[in-house]
């Protein structure tokens, strides 16, 4: 097989043919960066000359223990020679030097991998014809200092503190405070300095050969894939290890060569808030990484209209044709060399979760996507992340009163993060593992960071802008941040910081607002989101409506949540406990004297009194759910749930024996001995659910009766009730066959006394194993099927959630003996099977069986895709994962158009 290792920019088309057509193939073997420098180069966009070196090149060099495999620096050598022809320079030749840029690029963009090395082919010869070619000392000496600074500390190991060490030195000495207040001697005298620091560490001088130079930047990207950093990074991302990373090498250009030249970086939409406005920031005589870096003050890039209008007028331009030609919003990287633009990256842009949603909607009313891209290209996560708890207004502005108010930086990602404040990753990352709150706070952060930033709840720095590295890596992981917030005075030595007069300890509790870019110490509280401001996600939702087959319920047990889930765009309850009910404090007393209750009688009497309390809980729900189905899940837990604990009664009643009470000693025996009289070894599987309701059928009675009252005095004032009675915890259709005929003769005679008619359905949830099995036979009574899959779970697999939880599953997961958590995301192969079986059984001895799911996988993205692929009607989940389930309901149908 004969493999071609490297690509010219102008040879796009022949890496397209290479792989086949596919643009995302492209990507993967020249790398993200790679593949859109050369496609920028094909649409005429100007980019400097260059190559990149395939990451089939970086995996053959991995696989082989580090051996470049074959002909592939032969190939380096003659895509050089392209660009030397093209440039009119040659690589190390003092007359006329050619200098160039090597960097990395993965098929994602990721942090981890080899920081780029600028101004390859400079030493003591080409320096020399730099400096007559430029006429400027200064600018060549600062170029070959910087080369042997990150030469040595990104491709030869060195620690970068040597270097700054050295820099700050010589500073001092001069008694200067910046870089720019240093003249051409100190830069000629640092770059010797540094020279001798790569000698002092490795040994061997810092390589004079251009070629040499070349090559070993080269081999230093390859093996930064497997560096720890990125390995790390893949991990938490979810990125394949076995992509590889691709290697650019890219004439360079001087953003630092004079007033007439700059750098930047920009977005081409707001990636914070979506907005469709060119946000970014840009340094005159600068160099690309002085910008990221936050070492001089940024400008806003529309000051560089006035500085530099032509080639002002030229980027936007570009941007603009960026953006149509990728049809997403961009973030790009610019130097202008003596007022001639060069773009030197374009990307898809990192952007908040409230800008994705904003820019798929604008995007789609600007006809550059279609509605259902739109709806595709917003992650369920986006959307949970903006129904995520904002700091309540009132506490801000107490707190902001109270003197709490820290400090005000940039907004960098919106939301509200409460956590005790660390001031390095590690230590962020070892708290949040504890499962601590954390705020991660630190001046700036690196990419030796994102680990902490990952754990923590929030991230606030004291330096940086808008596009530094924090900000980037905090909207990408969805944090809250904030970024330099200039007034917090952060001292890593003593673990504290100072703002505003308050000096804040590390794990001392502080609160962020990565919205307004607020930072607060103590703990502001929190309030749910208001899901009617959010227009943008509404517009998306309201497409994605159209798009999907499923319905979307919620679980509600009161009214106010089934208010709130209406209003999110609930089509139904698919989950309404009635047990909650049970354990209000007035009710409670009844509940217990009911249980205890000697005589029939007795029991019936207790009975009576809940029976009000249930109706009016009733009817607020069929009130708040007016012209939608409403499922009321009968009495599931066994009865001890209700009653006081079996240890507390047993001390209770022998203090009052030592202290030779007697008043209300014979209850408390009494009442222990019914406690006792209860005892199950195994509860969770033992006399509960439907099995309570054949051995006590007054409750299940009772609350046919509440809920068919409820539904007709309802009924009679004009709302559209619809009923759905669900029987918990089948296993035999005989149970089914006991109990059911007793409920709908009670609902009958409700309807009877009301005199009126209404619709209403009896039907079971599905959580054993043998009811999904006998799903014909069940459905020959039951009307509708429930999956409840926390059980159904449970039992498919013989765990108990939370002993699993606690003990084994999360390493299971680790280790990969199970792939996820079954009980976050449905195991489609097993209890996936049951479910298929139980719907597909049902229908045939039913065909318009209602099937729905109201275990929490009803709110996980990848269960409800699986729901839409057997043929469910419905997903329930909770209020706030509404919109999360109708966007991945869409998402489903979209993915699985036939
Ligand atoms: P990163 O992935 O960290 O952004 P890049 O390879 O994009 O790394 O480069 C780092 C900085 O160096 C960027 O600001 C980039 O624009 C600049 N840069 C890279 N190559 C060149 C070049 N050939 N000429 C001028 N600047 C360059
Ligand atoms: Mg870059
Ligand atoms: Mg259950």
């Amino acid at each position: 097989m004969s493999s071609k290792w490297v690509y010219l920019f102008e040879e796009v088309d022949e890496a397209e043919r290479h792989v086949g057509g596919e643009w995302e193939k492209v990507r993967a073997l020249l790398g993200g960066k790679g593949a859109n420098l050369a496609d920028m180069t094909r649409i005429g966009v100007p980019v400097p000359p260059g190559f990149t070196v395939t990451t089939e090149a970086c995996n053959a060099y991995l696989a082989a223990g580090e051996q470049l495999p074959e002909g592939m620096w032969e190939e380096e050598l003659d895509a050089l020679k392209a660009v030397e022809e093209k440039t009119g320079k040659r690589l190390g030749d003092p007359e006329k030097p050619l200098l160039v840029s090597c960097r990395s690029g993965a098929k994602f963009s990721m942090p981890g991998m080899m920081d780029t090395v600028l101004n390859i082919g400079l030493n003591d010869e080409t320096a020399k014809g730099m400096i007559e070619l430029t006429e400027d000392e200064r600018f060549v000496y600062d170029a070959y200092r910087r080369l042997v600074q990150l030469f040595g500390s990104v491709v030869l190991d060195i620690p970068d503190e040597p270097f700054e060490q050295a820099l700050d030195e010589l500073k001092k000495g001069l008694g200067v405070s910046s870089d720019t207040d240093l003249a051409a001697d100190d830069w000629k005298q640092l770059t010797a300095t540094f020279k001798r620091i790569v000698k002092k560490h490795k040994g061997f001088d810092f390589p004079q050969d251009p070629y040499e130079q070349l090559k070993l930047a080269t081999e230093a990207v390859f093996k930064s894939w497997n560096g720890r950093r990125a390995v790390d990074y893949r991990n938490a991302a979810g990125i394949d290890h076995d992509l590889g990373t691709g290697v650019n090498i890219v004439t360079m250009v001087f953003g630092n060569i004079g007033w007439d030249s700059g750098t930047g970086v920009a977005f081409t939409r707001d990636p914070a808030t979506g907005e469709k406005i060119l946000y970014g920031d840009y340094l005159l005589n600068a160099q690309g990484e002085d910008v990221v870096a936050g070492i001089r003050n940024t400008k806003n890039i529309d000051e560089m209209g006035s500085d530099l209008p032509e080639a002002y007028a030229e980027f936007l331009k570009i941007c603009d044709r960026l953006e149509h030609h990728y049809r997403e919003m961009q973030d790009v990287e610019f130097t202008v060399e003596q007022k001639k633009l060069w773009m030197l990256q374009t990307r898809d842009g990192k952007r908040t979760a409230k800008a994705a949603i904003k820019i798929a909607v604008d995007m789609a009313n600007e006809g550059l996507i279609s509605r259902e891209e739109a709806v595709m290209r917003v992650k369920p996560s986006d959307v949970d992340t903006l129904m995520h708890p904002q700091f309540d207004l009132k506490a801000k502005a107490q707190a902001t009163g109270e003197g709490k108010l820290l400090a005000k930086g940039v907004n960098a990602s919106p939301g509200a993060a409460v956590g005790i404040a660390a001031f390095d990753a590690d230590l962020a990352e070892g708290w949040g593992k504890a499962g601590k709150d954390v705020v991660m706070v630190r001046p700036f952060t690196k990419p030796d960071d994102v680990h902490g930033m990952i754990a923590a709840k929030g991230i606030l720095t004291s330096e940086g802008g808008a596009t530094s590295h924090a900000a980037v890596v905090a909207r990408q992981f969805g944090r809250p941040c904030v970024v330099g917030a200039s007034d917090v005075v952060i001292d890593l030595e003593e673990r504290q910081m100072t703002a505003n007069g308050v000096v804040v300890k590390e794990g001392e509790w502080i609160s962020i607002d990565g919205g307004t870019g607020e930072a607060f110490v103590g703990q502001i509280p929190t309030v749910s989101p208001s899901f009617d401001e959010e227009t943008d996600l509404i517009t998306l939702l309201s497409w994605a409506d159209e798009f999907r087959r499923l319905e979307v319920w919620a679980n509600a047990d009161y009214p106010r949540d089934a208010t709130r889930a209406r209003s999110f765009g609930a089509q139904g309850i698919g989950l309404c406990r009635t047990e909650h009910m049970f354990f209000e404090e007035e009710r409670l007393p009844i509940v217990q004297r009911m249980i205890v209750a000697k005589s029939e009688e007795e029991r019936e009497k207790s009975l009576d009194e809940l029976l009000p309390f249930q109706r009016s809980d009733f009817e607020g729900i069929f009130k708040a759910m007016d012209g939608l189905p409403v499922i009321i899940r009968l009495i599931d837990p066994p009865l001890h749930e209700f009653m006081p604990d079996e240890r507390g009664l047993l001390e209770q009643i022998i203090e009052k024996r030592v202290k030779k009470e007697t008043k209300d000693l014979a209850e408390l025996e009494e009442l222990l001995a019914a406690v006792e009289g209860m005892h199950e070894s195994n509860p969770m599987m033992g006399m509960r659910g439907v099995r309570l309701s054949i051995m006590m059928p007054g409750i299940v009675k009772m609350q046919v009766r509440a809920i068919f009252e409820a539904a007709c005095n309802m009924a009679k004032q004009g709302v559209v009730v619809k009923p759905e009675v669900m029987i918990p915890l089948t296993g035999h259709v005989n149970e089914l066959k006991a109990i059911q005929p007793q409920l709908v003769e009670t609902a009958r005679q409700v309807m009877t006394e009301k005199g009126i008619e209404i619709e209403y359905k009896f039907g079971t949830m599905i959580e054993i194993p043998r009811a999904a099995i006998t799903g014909d036979e069940i459905a020959s009574v039951a009307e509708f099927f429930s999956f409840g899959t926390n059980d159904l779970t449970q039992m498919a697999f013989g765990y108990s959630r939370d002993d699993a939880e606690a003990r084994f599953l999360l390493e299971y997961v680790e280790r990969g003996i199970l792939p996820e958590n079954p009980f976050q995301t449905i195991d489609r192969d097993g209890v996936g099977e049951l479910m298929k079986m139980a719907v597909e059984k049902g229908r045939a001895a039913r065909p318009d069986l209602e099937v729905g799911i109201c275990g929490e996988h009803g709110g996980d993205p990848s269960s409800i895709e699986f729901c839409h692929l057997i043929d469910q009607n419905y997903v329930s989940c909770s209020p706030f994962r509404v919109p999360v389930a109708r966007l991945a309901a869409a998402h489903a149908a979209l993915h699985h158009k036939k």
